[in-house]
């Protein structure tokens, strides 16, 4: 006899909790139980977790009920994967064929290394959230050193730039969560990446947005100063030089509005560098704005985006044009889509 939904999921609930048992603080298994939960709560569009995380050969294969306990950990650890671990659907099938074929004696064997594995999900994901509690930095770009050498102004604007950046992306991302259900979303989707819109399309750009969304509202951005009078010696050079070895000498005023090694990185750095474009043309508020620039040289870095066409009305037209796939690979095409909401922020300069 099939077991219900609800119960199938409730029992792997409390066996999330068992694993924690005489492990860790004893507070960690509530935790890990409930953050499970609350993950589920929050996303009751996804569907079928019930059914992804049955096991097969839960009565056949063990008669004996307590080896029936195995089969227990393992649905708790498919589902705390696919819930905090931020495992697909695909993912945990294949973590379930794996845990189906290594039945036997290895498998009874098991029950302690699944537990341990169930852990290790919850402390990752316990981890993550640690970080994002760090207070909310965004505004607060580290200027390099070579910013002694731009106007105050031109460093003023840079924090309020950085912070409208993120006022921007949240809004974006709302709209983006909106595609499907409001006309006003849709169209505006429509316009810069696709028409008509697609599921791959709108899981491709919020799979960048994501990515530069969470960066700018949440961690430090370096910029660097490469305006009109950027220091040309390379004694006052300010690129780090982990950068400079592997070629990247960005030195001196730079025709452009920004630029970005995105092909060489550190992780959790971010190094952007504005060009003479940036501070002599870039507005405040707007289309073209500093904001914009940020949001675009950080789709480069993070993401690898392509320069296929510059300016609103060419990135516009990647969309339907004979190679419509640029559209969602193209820089301007996320900046004028995230400045397309400018008129839901609030920040102002100066
Ligand atoms: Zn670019």
């Amino acid at each position: 006899m099939a077991k219900k939904a609800g119960d199938r999921i409730s029992d792997a609930l409390d066996h999330i909790k068992r694993a924690f048992a005489g492990r860790g603080s004893s507070t960690d298994g509530d935790k890990a139980k409930g953050a499970t939960w609350d993950w589920l709560e929050e996303h009751q569009d996804v569907k079928g977790i019930s059914g992804l995380i049955s096991i097969g050969g839960f009565r056949g294969l063990f008669k004996d009920e307590g080896k029936t306990e195995l089969r227990q950990y393992q649905r708790a650890y498919l589902l705390i994967e696919r819930t905090l671990g931020g495992r697909s659907d695909a993912d945990v099938r294949g973590l379930k064929t794996h845990l189906e074929t290594a039945t036997g004696k290895a498998a009874l064997a098991s029950a302690e290394s699944v537990k341990t594995d169930i852990r290790s999900v919850y402390y990752k994901w316990a981890d993550k959230q640690k970080k994002k509690e760090t207070p909310q930095i965004f505004g607060e770009p580290i200027l390099a050193p070579s910013f002694q050498y731009a106007s105050s102004l031109h460093r003023t604007n840079l924090a309020p730039a950085v912070k409208r950046a993120s006022q921007l992306l949240t809004q974006a991302w709302i709209g983006l969560a909106r595609v499907k259900m409001d006309t006003t979303e849709k169209k505006r989707f429509e316009y810069y990446f696709a028409k008509p819109m697609t599921d791959v399309a709108l899981t491709k750009v919020k799979d960048v947005l994501k990515a530069v969304h969470d960066v700018v509202c949440a961690r430090r951005i370096t910029l660097y100063y490469r305006g009109d009078k950027a220091p040309t010696t390379l004694a006052k050079n300010d690129t780090p030089k982990w950068l400079r070895d592997q070629g990247a000498n960005a030195l001196g005023p730079d025709d452009s509005y920004g630029f970005v090694y995105a092909d060489v990185q550190r992780p959790g750095e971010y190094h952007v560098f504005l060009g003479k474009d940036f501070f002599a043309d870039a507005s405040r508020h707007g289309k073209d704005s500093m904001s914009g620039v940020i949001i675009h040289e950080m789709t480069h870095l993070l993401k690898n985006t392509d320069d296929h066409a510059y300016g609103e009305a060419d990135a516009h037209a990647l969309v339907t044009g004979p190679n419509k796939a640029q559209a969602l690979e193209n820089a301007d095409n996320y900046e004028y889509f995230v400045e397309s909401f400018q008129s839901k922020v609030t920040t102002k300069f100066g």
